[in-house]
C-alpha cells in the first residue's frame, strides 16, 4: 500500500503492516531513495533500485502523475 504524503511516498512494509518506508526522487542525488534497510546498507552507495522504489516507480505509472518529484533543494528521505 502507497501512500503520498507531500513529496514522499510511503511504502507500507510487506514484512511487518505497522513499518511505513519512505521514497522519493532526490533532485541532488539524481536518483530514487529509500529509508529501507536494505536501501541504506547495500544500494545506496553501490546503486540500485530496492522493492519498494520499484512499487512506487509502478504506482506513479499506473495513475500516470509525477507526484512524488522533489525539487533539486530538497533532501527528501525524512529526518534530514
Ligand atoms: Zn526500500
Amino acid at each position: 500500500m502507497i501512500k503520498i504524503v507531500g513529496n514522499i511516498a510511503h511504502v507500507q512494509s510487506s514484512r511487518k503492516k505497522t513499518i511505513h518506508y519512505h521514497v522519493c526522487y532526490s533532485g541532488i542525488l539524481h536518483r530514487w531513495i529509500c529509508d529501507c534497510p536494505h536501501f541504506i546498507f547495500r544500494l545506496l552507495d553501490k546503486g540500485g533500485e530496492c522493492k519498494h522504489i520499484r512499487e512506487v516507480k509502478q504506482y506513479q505509472k499506473e495513475e500516470s502523475k509525477n507526484v512524488i518529484y522533489t525539487n533539486a533543494n530538497k533532501k527528501c528521505i525524512s529526518g534530514d
